[in-house]
């Protein structure tokens, strides 16, 4: 059987907070529990609302920030006991991909430099070959060598996309966590940076974690989406499960305001009331359900575990 690239188990991320000088300080459970598995060479997306802890998890997988509990483990290695040499040498396999690219790329430097940089820190090649590698990635990009003597400001956001997966890529990662990485793009450069990075998940043999709000994107890239409502996954499931019979109430909600290309089939929208609660303050029991419309009295005392409910599909519910 595969061995996992990546298993995250009971990662948790709370941070803590205080109104002015003398106010009580108070818990964010940003994450609150996350049990996640990735296979070599597939996409799974981490989908959900503003606010659910998506972006946490995946900077707390490269330990960008530190997590609060948990296990990640990558190649069987917990992440989280690595000294800063290994880590370092760590990430050398575990590449982000930002959702603003021009926020991440350094203005004062071209994108030559800015390609180069990553081989320099870990000490990879001479600079001739450096440069060599340089080209070549630019190019796989579909960009070409005449833009690595240009800044940042002089490329279109799609263009400047192309650079941050370029540096995400020169040092040919294992993982790539791409978060939210079209959101800021026009629908048609949307669909030119999915095509790219799926040709480049067969070129390099990439495993993505793709994290986005965007349910209509993560069908277009992803193998099996993970659903997460407040900190929590609250679904597991292949795509085709997961898109045709989602079980969660509240997948089945964010699905049904995805919009319908065909004009003959009609979904019913599922409004969900109210907005999303504070971390700093989540429900009792399963947190969700203020907002569910299958709440029953246990909903609200007792936390429904993650079961897997059929061969790969995993929900947190108690109606299943
Ligand atoms: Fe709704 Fe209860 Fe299921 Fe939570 S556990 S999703 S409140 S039915």
């Amino acid at each position: 059987m595969t061995q996992p690239l990546l298993e995250i188990k009971g990662l948790k991320k709370h941070f803590t907070t205080k109104k002015g000088l003398w106010g009580k300080e108070k818990t964010v459970r940003a994450v609150d529990g996350v049990d996640l598995t990735v296979y070599p060479g597939e996409t799974v997306s981490i989908v959900g609302e503003s606010g659910c802890g998506k972006s946490t998890t995946g900077r707390c997988i490269l330990r960008l920030i530190e997590p609060t509990d948990g296990e990640i483990l990558f190649q069987g290695r917990d992440i989280r006991k690595l000294n800063a040499t290994e880590l370092r040498r760590a990430r050398r396999d575990m590449q982000l991909v930002f959702q603003d690219p021009f926020a991440s790329l350094n203005p004062r430097k071209t994108v030559g430099q800015i390609l180069q940089d990553p081989l320099i820190v870990h000490g990879i090649g001479t600079p001739a070959e450096q440069r060599k590698q340089v080209e070549e990635m630019i190019e796989i990009v579909g960009l070409t060598r005449q833009h690595l003597d240009r800044f940042p400001h002089e490329f279109s956001g799609g263009q400047r996309q192309r650079v941050g997966i370029a540096r995400a890529l020169i040092l040919r990662p294992k993982l790539v966590i791409a978060d939210e990485p079209v959101s800021a793009l026009d629908v048609s450069i949307q669909a030119q940076i999915l095509n790219l990075m799926q040709d480049l998940q067969k070129e390099f043999q990439l495993t993505y974690l793709f994290i986005s709000h965007d349910l209509s994107v993560v069908r277009h890239i992803c193998d099996r989406v993970a659903v997460m409502y407040l900190g929590k996954v609250v679904e597991v499931a292949d795509k085709r499960t997961l898109y045709e019979k989602p079980t969660h109430p509240y997948t089945q909600a964010l699905l049904s305001a995805v919009p319908v290309p065909d004009p003959n089939q009609t979904v019913k929208r599922i409004i969900l009331e109210g907005d999303l609660p504070s971390p700093a303050n989540p429900p009792s029991g399963c947190t969700f359900h203020p907002r569910c419309r299958h709440s029953m009295e246990t909903c609200r005392t007792t936390i429904p575990a993650l079961r897997q409910t059929k061969a790969g599909h995993f929900v947190s519910c108690h109606l299943e």
